[in-house]
């Protein structure tokens, strides 16, 4: 039948319930991708704070995303946001009550006590990289799958660690390009702080209409937690409230000095802020946040990072009174921060591009590519494409310095093409000989011109 540009006759609608076409599906709030174009900044991060943390024998540990939702609760505190209203937690089909991680340090305490790590030398020193859930209201800088790095450093009371944790907190940002101020606090043992929850809570009775309702809230189950709140008509009630630095006891005095005495001696940048008391029930003694100096939007003001002392918390899981302090840093907000100081990071520069022509071609071309990856010679190719000149243009424009072109005549001579893309001309070689030709023509074009 000839083929005319006729139209078909349009086929017979399908009788019964009309197929709609599927609706694509969208990210759940809160949350999102991390592209490729953005990888290099993440990667940027992962490798500042691997090549760190090896530099402080600092160990990597990961723990899983799931753990069982007693934990958050006896360890975050029952009377905080998170455990309140931002915990991802169901129940399984086996009837366990699990919950997505808010937070990683309950974790790595449950990790301490579960290996008996108890029994190494102290301090056990960890780090962990890895997504954490809060059911928060989505903001800019604020996800419910977002990532933090983090150093715990357990079995250790003396003030040296907790210096030693802002300092690793500060170099890491410093030495990606973000300058920070430590904004520091002590909040002392847990029996200092009833008495000075009790002058808090004195102090505020009185001015109980002045507040929100969220912080009337707070007056009544966590006193402690005004301290944090975002109400604009907080900043001014606070600026008379008693400070906690005057309900220390010696020891949490002497303490905290000594880790400002460190934090000089070592030239970190901090401020100390005497109503910074973090959102968290678990925190003792030190407590710090990190700031970036640069950043001049007030509302943007939000910490990169923070940690501090937490010497009751194994206690409270199950373990043996053992002191620990660490610290997260929150990445999203860092790479956030990467990308505006360096809008494009230098990608790994393709030295080499294996060429194929035809099926044998290919087959040899698979084979040339292990060879030069195992050569650690960064290499590309495009072995779906078929054509010579659409391989030389991806060459080209991957910005490759030579490309080995492998046909079905060099297969069957033993041979291959080494093309230099620069200057336009190419060379056969004896194809058993192409890495060492190959490394041979690159030591000749990086070496200085006289
Ligand atoms: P926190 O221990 O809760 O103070 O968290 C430590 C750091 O993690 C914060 O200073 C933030 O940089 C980051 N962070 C906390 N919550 C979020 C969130 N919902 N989205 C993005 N980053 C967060």
């Amino acid at each position: 039948m000839p083929l005319t540009k006729k139209t078909a006759p349009a086929p017979k609608k399908p009788e019964g319930p009309s197929k709609k076409s599927p609706q694509p599906f969208g990210l759940v709030r809160g949350v999102r991708d991390i592209l490729p174009a953005d990888q290099p900044y993440w990667r940027q991060a992962f490798e500042m704070a691997q090549s760190l943390c090896d530099a402080y024998s600092v160990d990597r540990i990961e723990t899983p995303v799931l753990e069982e939702t007693g934990l958050f609760v006896r360890s975050v505190g029952k009377q905080t946001d998170i455990v309140e209203k931002e915990m991802f937690s169901f129940e399984t089909t086996g009837n366990e009550h699990v919950t997505l991680r808010p937070e990683n340090t309950a974790s790595i305490c449950r990790a301490y006590i579960h290996h008996g790590m108890l029994n190494l030398p102290q301090p056990v020193k960890l780090w962990y990289w890895g997504p954490q859930f809060r059911h928060e209201r989505p903001q800019s800088g604020r996800y419910r799958q977002f990532w933090q790095y983090g150093v715990e450093m357990i079995g250790e009371s003396d003030a040296v660690i907790d210096a030693q944790l802002a300092l690793i907190a500060w170099r890491f940002l410093k030495d990606l390009g973000i300058d920070t101020v430590v904004r520091i606090n002590s909040i002392g043992t847990p029996e200092s702080r009833v008495n000075y929850r009790n002058a808090l809570v004195a102090y505020f009775r009185p001015k109980r209409n002045r507040l929100s309702e969220e912080d009337k809230k707070r007056l009544l189950k966590n006193p402690l937690r005004l301290l944090d709140s975002k109400d604009p008509a907080m900043a001014e009630l606070k600026a008379e409230a008693p400070q906690i630095v005057d309900w220390l006891d010696e020891p949490s005095k002497n303490h905290f000095m000594r880790v400002l005495e460190y934090l000089d001696e070592v030239g970190v940048p901090y401020q100390l802020d005497p109503f910074l008391v973090r959102g968290l029930d678990y925190y003792t003694q030190t407590v710090f946040e990190l700031y970036d100096t640069s950043e001049t939007d007030e509302t943007a003001q939000s910490a990169l990072g923070g940690g501090g002392r937490y010497d009751g918390l194994m206690e409270i899981l199950g373990g043996r009174p053992t002191p620990a302090a660490g610290f997260a840093l929150g990445i999203d907000r860092i790479v956030s921060k990467l990308k505006a100081l360096k809008p494009t990071l230098p990608e790994k520069k393709v030295e080499v591009f294996v060429a194929q022509l035809g099926e044998a071609g290919r087959k040899r071309a698979l084979a040339l590519f292990e060879e030069l990856r195992l050569a650690n010679i960064k290499t590309a190719e495009a072995f779906a494409k078929g054509s010579i000149k659409t391989q030389m243009d991806i060459a080209n424009r991957l910005g490759a310095r030579w490309a080995i072109i492998v046909g079905q005549k060099e297969v069957l001579d033993g041979t291959a093409i080494i093309r230099d893309m620069d200057a336009g001309t190419q060379e056969i070689v004896d194809g058993r000989k192409v890495v060492h030709e190959l490394q041979k023509k690159m030591a000749l074009t990086q070496q200085p011109t006289v």
